[in-house]
């Protein structure tokens, strides 16, 4: 591991170097930098709802695992399966040169990268370090500072496509970073997600994933009204959603996820709200979204919106639910 922790780094300064100079050197260094540096150990850090999917999806790659998480029964299944257990996100650093985190906050992240026992206390010069958590940009950009410190690599990488998407190995991955880098992290993120985009400099991986869970929010609310409406005024859920989905209404909350228990199968709605993507992530990103655009000066009244209504839900008892039971909320507010 350590020679090819050399030579990762060893390649990462020529393609740097090259790119201004030899492109064709380039080009070959970074092949060389995959082929040999495939295989050796990579660190899991947050085995949680996406976390131990992505994970297994690196093991069926052949890639052997360095594990953590805050709450050790997220370990039992990789260690069952043979893979290394350790006690912290320093111990995984010292073990891996190429780490991801999967937490579901900014404070989570934080704390496993800055924190007593995180991941700079013993990062090794040359690694990579994908953060694949949803979290604000700028706690993006200030892990990269502290981790190039180090003379490591930080990217951001958070995924769209829910638990069934991080089983299927389907995720989206939008990924930013130095651009340099991205061929590395494509390596790795390619095992878990089938679309893996380069989205620009540190904190617009985050950014991209900000303003697409905003949208989603509205949407789904908005689909949430309109089926509720609908079912008020008479007409059959399943014939609603059918004539919405063949009209300018159609939208993934609709036609994918749709929200009314009944109308479709195999989604959260069809199974009392458990599972997916649950209503306190929903309120937490919008939360970040409110934060950017207030330090970007943005209107964003739909979002805001959404904001509130997802904080509401999460104080009245939907907090564990799916983000598509804010149908249920509405149909519960009679006088809302
Ligand atoms: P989760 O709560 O199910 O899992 C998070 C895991 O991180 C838990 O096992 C927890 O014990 C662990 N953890 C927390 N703090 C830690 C620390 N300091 N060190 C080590 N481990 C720690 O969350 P999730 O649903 O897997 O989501 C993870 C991230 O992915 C979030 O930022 C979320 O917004 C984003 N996301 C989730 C979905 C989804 O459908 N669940 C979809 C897209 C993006």
């Amino acid at each position: 591991m350590a020679a090819s922790l050399r030579l990762r780094g060893a390649a990462s300064g020529l393609r740097y170097w090259s790119r201004r100079q030899h492109p064709a050197a380039a080009s070959l260094a970074a092949v060389c930098s995959r082929s040999m540096a495939s295989k050796t150990p990579v660190g899991f850090i947050g085995l949680g709802n996406m976390g131990n999917p992505m994970a297994k999806n690196l093991m069926k790659h052949g890639y052997p695992l360095i594990i953590y998480d805050v709450f050790p029964d997220a370990c039992k299944e990789f260690q069952d399966a043979g893979e290394q257990v350790v006690s912290s996100p320093a111990d995984v650093a010292e073990k891996a040169d190429r780490i991801i985190t999967m937490l579901p906050t900014s404070i989570n992240a934080i704390e496993a990268y800055s924190g007593a026992n995180g991941i700079l206390k013993k990062v090794k010069k040359g690694s990579l370090l994908i953060d694949s958590s949803t979290i604000d940009p700028a706690v993006s950009k200030e892990l990269a500072k502290e981790v190039e410190k180090m003379g490591a690599v930080f990217m951001d990488a958070p995924v769209s496509g829910g638990v069934g998407a991080a089983r299927s190995g389907n995720l989206t991955f939008m990924v930013g970073g130095v651009e340099d880098e991205f061929a590395a992290a494509q390596e790795l993120l390619g095992c878990m997600g089938s679309n893996v985009v380069y989205c620009g400099a540190i904190g617009t991986g985050q950014a991209a994933k900000i303003c697409n869970n905003m949208l989603l929010a509205i949407s789904m609310i908005g689909t949430a009204e309109a089926m509720n409406l609908g079912i008020r005024l008479g007409l059959d859920p399943k014939l609603l959603a059918k004539i919405l989905n063949m009209s300018s209404g159609r939208c993934w909350s609709s036609d994918s996820y749709n929200p009314v228990p009944g109308v479709m199968d195999g989604v959260p709605s069809a199974n009392n709200y458990q599972g997916g993507f649950g209503a306190t992530l929903m309120a937490k990103d919008l939360g970040l979204a409110q934060d950017s655009a207030t330090s970007t000066k943005s209107p964003i009244l739909l979002g805001s919106q959404a904001h509130q209504i997802y904080r509401m839900m999460c104080a009245k008892g939907y907090s564990k639910k799916d983000f598509s039971s804010v149908f249920q909320f509405l149909r519960e507010e009679e006088s809302f």
